[in-house]
Order: structure tokens, then sequence, then C-alpha cells
């Protein structure tokens, strides 16, 4: 039985989390009574007199859709600031330019296929220290050939798509020593099931796109802080470089977020389903999911999260050519890149979304898949999985 170490009850100061993702920031509207935050379409807003602008200036700047889904997923991952970006990659954008010239970067031995090219492709080439990789399971070894110069250190917890997991709190721990800033990806556990800034964490990044829009039909990306100077900064960056997502993109991510603890409760739950064909299937190799006990970081995991999430990877016993047959078997589990939605989906990594990490020390094997374990009937995904991992079985 998992424990929930989360915020899920409400306690005297705050209401629970469910309470909180439908109405933080999200108050009926002043003027109407709506209680639906309304799409703020103006891109400008009239002044009372020269130089005194009211709240809104220039929708840039700021905007009352956007700034009702940065109250909102503030209050969740329970940071003071919220910042919200027309990507994940934007926001990621945002907090690698936090980082001096002369300084650089670290990250994990995998993360999402993008942020590797943000980093070693676009950002890395135009630093002296540029960036470099570390294996966060041994952190002795780490703190013992920490690299100089690391201002800036990325973790993705579960990762992507190996699902590892690895301490916040230690690795926040050391990477505070060595005066580093410690930013998690939390995109994969959602602030449903794990809340990096409690943990020491400095900068919790989203990728909206995924669970917390959950539909499949908004690209988007947030940033949370629970720091004033670090909000500042990126509150400048958001409006400087300007890539802000539009008020209608605010909007389907703020209503995605209202079923989020609904939905991430029945990813889990069928999730788990999954797990428990794969385990004992004769044509799976190896199953990658934090709540196996084998699981490489499954103590940071039960430690950290309220429950294990709805991706899961697998290696097939056979090879490569066996598991692009079964990626391409399945009927309810769509071949698509992406995840997090209600739907589920099922890819190959090493061709599709980690295509731009061959050769590099994020490669993943190839005979890899990666399942996004949607909210459908559980028995309906048990049943096509195992009829597509029949085409695998040796008879
Ligand atoms: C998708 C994803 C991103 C990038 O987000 P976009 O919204 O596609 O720019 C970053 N991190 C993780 C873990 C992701 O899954």
């Amino acid at each position: 039985m998992v424990v929930r170490v989360g915020d899920t009850e409400s306690t005297e100061s705050r209401p629970g989390f469910e309470t909180r993702a439908i109405h933080d920031g999200q108050a009926p509207d002043a003027v109407t009574g709506a209680v639906v935050t309304p799409i703020s379409l103006a891109t400008t807003f009239a002044q009372t007199a020269v130089g005194s602008p009211g709240t809104y200036e220039y929708a840039r700047s700021g905007n009352p859709t956007r700034d009702a889904l940065q109250a909102c997923i503030a209050s969740l991952e329970q940071g003071s600031h919220g910042l919200a970006f027309a990507s994940g990659l934007a926001a990621e954008d945002a907090v690698l330019r936090l980082v001096t010239p002369g300084k650089g970067a670290m990250m994990g031995l995998d993360a999402y296929g993008g942020t590797y090219r943000l980093i070693s492709a676009v950002w890395g080439p135009e630093r002296s220290a540029g960036w470099s990789t570390a294996d966060f399971s041994d952190l002795t070894a780490l703190d013992a050939a920490w690299p100089d110069d690391v201002a800036l250190v990325w973790l993705e917890t579960p990762s992507n798509p190996m699902l590892r997991c690895t301490d916040i709190a230690a690795l926040a721990s050391l990477a505070h020593d060595h005066d580093a800033l410690l930013v998690v990806d939390n995109t994969f556990a959602t602030p449903y099931l794990q809340q990096p800034l409690r943990h020491g964490a400095d900068i919790v990044v989203h990728s909206a796109t995924k669970y917390l829009g959950g539909h499949s039909d908004v690209v988007g990306g947030l940033l949370v802080v629970d720091d004033d100077d670090l909000a500042q900064r990126l509150a400048y960056l958001q409006n400087a470089a300007g890539a802000v997502p539009g008020p209608f993109d605010c909007y389907l991510v703020l209503r995605g977020i209202k079923t989020l603890a609904v939905r991430m409760d029945r990813h889990c739950t069928n999730a788990r389903a999954i797990v428990d064909l794969l385990v004992r299937h004769p044509a799976v190799e190896r199953v990658l999911y934090p709540q196996l006990p084998d699981h490489p970081g499954h103590e940071a995991a039960a430690k950290q999260m309220s429950d294990f999430g709805g991706m899961v990877s697998f290696t097939m016993r056979d090879g490569a050519e066996r598991a692009k047959q079964v990626a391409a078997a399945t009927t309810l589990f769509t071949l698509a890149e992406s995840l997090g939605a209600v739907e589920s989906l099922i890819e190959h990594p090493g061709v599709m979304t980690h295509a731009s990490v061959a050769g590099s020390p994020l490669e993943v094997p190839d005979n890899l898949l990666r399942l996004s374990v949607g909210i459908e009937t559980t028995a309906d995904l048990v049943a096509d999985l195992d009829q597509a991992l029949g085409v695998a079985v040796i008879r």
C-alpha cells in the first residue's frame, strides 16, 4: 500500500491539493462572477495617466489568464512564484540563461532528448565552461569528482526514458555545498506525486504539454521557485526574451490541472496493472518502473513520491526488431511521441524521442519501449499490450 507523503489533506493553514488545483488563482471573475477563468485577449491595457499603468500594461509582460495559471502552479508546487512559457523547452531556456557565461551545467545520465539537445547543441557551445553528465546514483563519488565551475545541476526524477530516480534532498544539499542551483524537471511526477521544492530543489521545471495539460491539445512550459530573487531574474527573462504562452494555452493548462489529481490516480493504477503483466511476460527482458524494489532509485522514489506515476519502460528479450514489432502491433496504445495525456501511447525511444542522444553518454538501449499509460479501462489496456507482446513470443 502506498502511503501519501504529499499534501492532499487540508491543514489549518491550507486547503488540500485537489482544492487548490481547482481554486487557487481562479476566483470567480470580479466583474461577471464567471466561475471559469476568462481568456483575456487584450494585448494592451488603458493607463490613467502618463507613467502610471495599472496592474497590466502590455500582454507579454503580464496577462490575467497567465497570472491565474502562474498562481495555481506556484500553489501546487508549494513555491512562491510560478512563471509560464510557450513550451517546456522555452522554460528550460530561461533557466539556462541564469548561468553566467564562465559557468557550466551538469546533467544526469538520461534526460528528455530535447533538453539534451538544448544544453549540448544550443547552450553549451556558447560557454567556456560548457556542460557535463554525471551519475547521480553515487553521490559520494560525485562529490569527490565534482567539476569546477558548475553553477546548475539538472535533474529529472523519474528520468526519461529509463525512469531512474534520484534523492532530491541529497542532490540538493550536494549542489548547494558546491554553490550550484538544483533544477528538477518534474514533468513525469507532477506536483500531485512529488514536490521538489519541499526537498530543497531551487527551480522546478514542467512541460505542461504532458500531465498538466493532460489532453494532448496544448504545448506549454512552467517554472516554479520559492525565492524572490530567482523569481525576479526569471520574470525579467520571461519578459525580455518573450517566450510567453498565449492566453488560450494558459486556459487549457488551467483546465487540465483541475482534474490532475483524479487523472494521476488512474494513471498510477493502470500503470501498475501493466507492470504486473510485463514482469511475468516471457518476451520481456527488464521492466523499468519506480515501484519495483530492484529499480534504480526505488528507495528515493518511495521516500519523495506519493505514488509512482503513469510512465513504464521495458526492454525486449529479443532485441530492437522485436521491440519495433510490439510498438507496431498495439491498437489502443497509439504509436506516438509525447506522454502524460488521457490516451495511452507507446514509442521506441532509440528511434523516436531520444534519437538526438544517439552516440552520447545518454544513449538508450535499442530494445527499449516506453509506455505512457493512459486512463482507459484497465483490462482493455492489459489485453492490448498482451496481444501485441504475443507477436514477440518465440513459439
Ligand atoms: C516534453 C518534455 C520536455 C519539453 O517540453 P515541451 O513542452 O515539449 O517543450 C521537457 N522535459 C520532459 C521530461 C518532457 O517530457
